[in-house]
């Protein structure tokens, strides 16, 4: 999609398309922001503007893709063979072998357009050999090659890559923009609840409105609540059990419970948050804010950081496939 159909982000995407058509684009950039307001898109627009056989020029833009040629139809297919995506697979952390392989495609000149663009999605979950494999290229990287690092965590990145991109920053989207997205992708459910607790994120606002996001939240509070009132151990292997849940037909037991922890995070940094006074328009999951505030005098200080971590180990064994019982049980004596 090119520059004028990406919704929010303005400015930022005018000054982009301002450095592409003055040449001056910085040849590696960061797209940083929170997740769901758009910065893949926005990456995929560059890489259209920088390979569209037919440039327009559509107020408020200087230059933008044309959307309709053929480079513009395949990058957005994602059969543009310049157009080289690296992403977690299977949420494991990007390996060095994965970046060694762009590394030493970007040293050839593009096959089939002017410019050849590397997004690197999840920058973050780089592990360190391949962000520091990645340093001498993001340095001084091959003419006609353009790097984008795509991230709502640039502090997980290194140092030594952080100074070594240009950092550009996304923000979150307004509930007018967030409606805006919901509603194009047919989404009927976009009420004023939603949009609030979505917090500027369009793509938690779809996640939301399909229902999946409420339920893996309702479980994740409801885990905290009981663990937080348990006498013993039993009442903590009694919550594990609800958490997990029985095991419906045709459902993958393990990713349902890695989508319930993966909206721990975000509860345990609200919780903090109402912890140190702040007002709950700060807040992520404003609209719990009636099931979180009593929590927060529970997980608010020491034990909510160890929460944290407890919550990413459980992920990791999830990851290794230790079975979902067990990881539950162990992750509900340690909360
Ligand atoms: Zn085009």
């Amino acid at each position: 999609m090119p520059f004028r159909d990406v919704v929010g982000h303005g400015p930022l995407l005018q000054l982009i398309a301002q450095a592409v058509s003055r040449d001056t684009l910085p040849p590696s950039l960061g797209f940083v922001g929170p997740d769901g307001v758009g910065k893949q898109l926005a990456a995929t627009a560059l890489a259209q503007v920088l390979n569209c056989l037919s440039l327009v020029e559509i107020r408020p833009f200087v230059v933008d893709a044309c959307g309709e040629c053929d480079s513009c139809k395949k990058i957005v297919r994602g059969s543009f063979s310049d157009l080289l995506l690296v992403e977690t697979i299977e949420n494991k952390p990007i390996t060095i072998d994965q970046i060694r392989q762009v590394v030493q495609q970007v040293a050839y000149r593009p096959f089939e357009g002017r410019r050849r663009v590397v997004v690197i999605n999840d920058a973050d979950r780089m592990n360190t050999e391949a962000q520091s494999s990645l340093l001498k290229t993001l340095e001084e990287p091959p003419d006609s090659s353009q790097f984008v690092l795509v991230t709502s965590r640039p502090d997980l990145l290194l140092l030594t890559v952080r100074s070594r991109i240009q950092q550009l920053n996304f923000v979150h989207l307004s509930a007018d923009e967030v409606f805006q997205v919901v509603r194009e992708l047919g989404v009927e459910t976009a009420d004023a609840q939603l949009l609030a607790a979505a917090g500027g994120s369009a793509g938690r606002a779809v996640a939301l409105a399909s229902g999946e996001l409420v339920v893996a939240r309702d479980a994740a509070v409801r885990l905290m609540e009981q663990v937080a009132i348990a006498r013993d151990g039993r009442a903590r292997l009694v919550a594990a059990q609800e958490f997990v849940g029985a095991k419906k037909k045709g459902q993958d037991l393990r990713q349902e419970l890695i989508q319930r922890l993966r909206v721990m995070p975000s509860l345990l940094r609200d919780v903090a948050v109402l912890w140190t006074g702040s007002t709950s328009q700060a807040l992520v999951n404003v609209d719990l804010v009636d099931n979180l505030a009593p929590l927060s005098a529970v997980y608010g200080g020491s034990r909510g950081v160890k929460a944290f971590d407890s919550v990413g180990r459980a992920l990791d064994a999830l990851e290794r496939h230790v079975n979902p019982k067990v990881v539950a049980d162990w992750l509900a004596c340690r909360l």
